[in-house]
């Protein structure tokens, strides 16, 4: 019976359901769970701040009806002493709760970095090959910064403006409970209002977002097809597609800021109101004799203190809805469930070989077409195997699901007669070498360039491993050899120089087996030469599987099989498939013609 590991894993689907808003919610709490304590703490220090500030108008207060008609200098003199202590308390404890709120803010978006980067990496493959870059490029700058501000202000700004709402209302009631009862229908006034301002400035806000992401998409494409884009002449082109993201992001914006500038408006407007209300009742109260001048005063801040942390509320509340959206794109990414899983327990092969076998193996792509059909395939340790046959008709894929950037839907491919699917990654690709068409080479130093392929190699390894892909020469001729520098894809070198890199990555990783991708194509005939040359001697005593292009490539190699239609339509030797006249022969013929 066949192991239905790869059916399991593709049964799980990529992308899940939209998730509540609450979940992301829970979620984004979870980075700062960890920090709790600092929390706690900024909190505390944020009501300490509040507390000080709100015994403000009571010391005014006491000031107007106890000082002044008494004229006592020493109680004027405490009250300067407790203003300035107070002072100085206040500015340490902001200080510090400066300091926390950073910390707080880095380490949990630093968490989250690490968490997104190593689920990208999970990803793989795949993933990639449908989302664009540019979307996680997003994700891991600006949609991480937009959660700073929420584990650095609104976060903890919501508690502490709670609480210090509660505290001033309890206070003004002990002041005048008449007059606090004036705020009610100015907090309904806002209310009124408010929320539905507030409402529009929340679409507005996810718009903006989703503006935003494909803005930011939009310039990595550009960038990255520079030369493309030189090559036809296409800048006028690219220009327009360019404004074309860049005038919706920016008429965004303006929606979203006037929308907020009429939050304000609105906030003001209920506080200035009430204002007017609490001086005219506050006014006919002195008259009677409620309320002192003192009270009277001290009433006054208190009532804009709290209208304005009150208001404050509602809008931070608001804002984290807002925020929530834009976390819940992040939160769906970190959801999603890689199409290819490392299975628990690895088999560990001590040593191998390098004999594959594909066995009934079918593959489609996103429930596509089937891309290869009940294929089988037998390759002895060190045999040389080269697939051919009309584009598009699954080589590439073969190789692929071989490195298990896919799994297949059905069958399995046995590497030393161990299905892959029970290798870690680390041992798989650590047997395989992968030379594809194009090399992405860092920007980084020709040196570490080359030792990507096994880091704890010793330079002598390294230039040995140069030499034998008949990259030293060109390397020894430049500027800082070794240690030259190369551009952003290496741009400095011509592209034999980089594939002949990228074989002496492969010199001095020693896989077992190496799959060249039409690893000459892209060449020009002399380029070709050399890489040729130094892929003879890279492919000597290692399992080979190349997908050639060029057929005069492949001429000596053990077997040559011909795909079509993800099957198999010829096999054999390149003297046994000329005889043979058939699809090869005439693949042949139109190569020489
Ligand atoms: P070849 O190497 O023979 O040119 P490929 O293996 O690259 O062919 O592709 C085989 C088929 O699979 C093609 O029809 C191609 O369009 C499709 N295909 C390749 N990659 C993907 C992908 N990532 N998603 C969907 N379809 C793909």
């Amino acid at each position: 019976m066949k192991d239905n590991v790869s059916t399991a894993i593709h049964a799980k689907q990529s992308v899940p359901q939209q998730d509540s808003l609450f979940q992301t919610y829970r979620w984004v709490l979870s980075y700062v769970q960890k920090y709790y304590g600092m929390f706690w703490l900024l909190v505390c220090c944020g009501i300490g701040v509040t507390c000080i500030q709100v015994s403000i108008p009571k010391g005014v207060q006491y000031f107007i009806d106890i000082i002044v008609p008494s004229a006592d200098v020493i109680r004027f003199r405490w009250l300067i002493i407790l203003l300035v202590a107070g002072m100085f308390l206040m500015f340490g404890l902001m200080a510090w709760q400066n300091l926390l709120q950073r910390s707080i803010q880095e380490k949990a978006a630093r968490d989250l970095q690490y968490d997104i980067f190593s689920h990208m990496r999970k990803l793989g493959y795949s993933y990639f090959q449908q989302r664009p870059v540019g979307e996680s490029l997003s994700f891991m700058n600006t949609e991480v910064s937009i959660l700073q501000d929420f584990y650095r202000f609104l976060l903890p700004h919501t508690i502490q403006n709670i609480v210090v709402s509660i505290v001033s209302i309890t206070v003004m009631c002990a002041i005048s409970i008449p007059l606090t009862l004036i705020m009610v229908p100015c907090l309904l006034l806002y209310y009124l209002v408010g929320p539905s301002i507030e409402r529009k400035a929340t679409i507005l806000a996810k718009q903006n977002t989703e503006q935003r992401i494909a803005y930011n998409q939009k310039v990595y494409e550009s960038v990255s097809a520079l030369t493309e884009m030189r090559a036809h002449g296409a800048e006028d082109w690219d220009w327009k597609r360019f404004k074309g993201h860049l005038q919706p992001f920016l008429d965004g914006r303006v929606r979203m800021l006037w929308m907020a500038f009429w939050r304000g408006t609105i906030r003001r407007l209920s506080y200035y109101v009430g204002g007017v209300a609490v001086i005219l009742y506050g006014i006919h109260l002195v008259k009677e004799q409620a309320l002192s001048v003192g009270e009277m005063s001290a009433y006054l801040l208190y009532y804009f203190q709290v209208m304005q942390t009150v208001t404050l509320v509602i809008t931070v509340i608001t804002e984290q809805k807002v925020l929530m959206h834009q976390a819940s794109r992040i939160h769906r990414f970190m959801q999603t469930e890689p199409e290819v899983d490392e299975v628990a327990t690895p088999i560990s092969l001590k040593e191998i070989s390098g004999e594959i076998r594909f066995d009934h193996v079918t593959y489609r792509y996103n429930n596509g077409p089937e891309v290869l059909s009940d294929f089988n395939l037998m390759i002895k340790a060190g045999q040389r195997v080269a697939i051919v046959g009309p584009s598009g008709h699954g080589k590439s894929t073969l190789l692929q699901l071989l490195v298990r950037f896919y799994d297949p839907q059905q069958g399995e491919i046995l590497l030393d007669s161990v299905p892959i699917q029970k290798l870690s990654f680390a041992q798989l690709r650590e047997s395989i070498g992968y030379v594809s068409q194009e090399t992405y080479l860092f920007g980084d130093t020709i040196r570490n360039n080359i030792l990507f392929g096994h880091p704890d190699a010793t330079e002598e390894d390294m230039i040995q491993a140069a030499k034998a892909a008949y990259a030293h020469d060109f390397i020894s001729a430049q500027p800082d050899g070794y240690d030259t520098l190369l551009g952003e894809r290496g741009v400095n070198l011509s592209g034999g120089q980089k594939q002949r890199i990228s074989i002496a990555r492969m010199f001095i990783k020693k896989p077992s087996i190496l799959l060249l991708d039409e690893a000459t194509s892209a060449l020009d005939t002399a380029s070709e030469q050399e890489v040729q040359q130094a892929l003879e001697r890279l492919l000597l005593g290692r399992t080979t599987i190349a997908v050639a292009h060029r057929l005069s490539t492949i001429k000596d190699y053990d077997v040559i099989v011909v795909l079509e239609h993800g099957q198999i339509r010829e096999m054999g030797s390149h003297e046994e498939l000329m005889r043979r006249q058939g699809v090869y022969y005439q693949l042949n013929s139109g190569e020489e013609g």
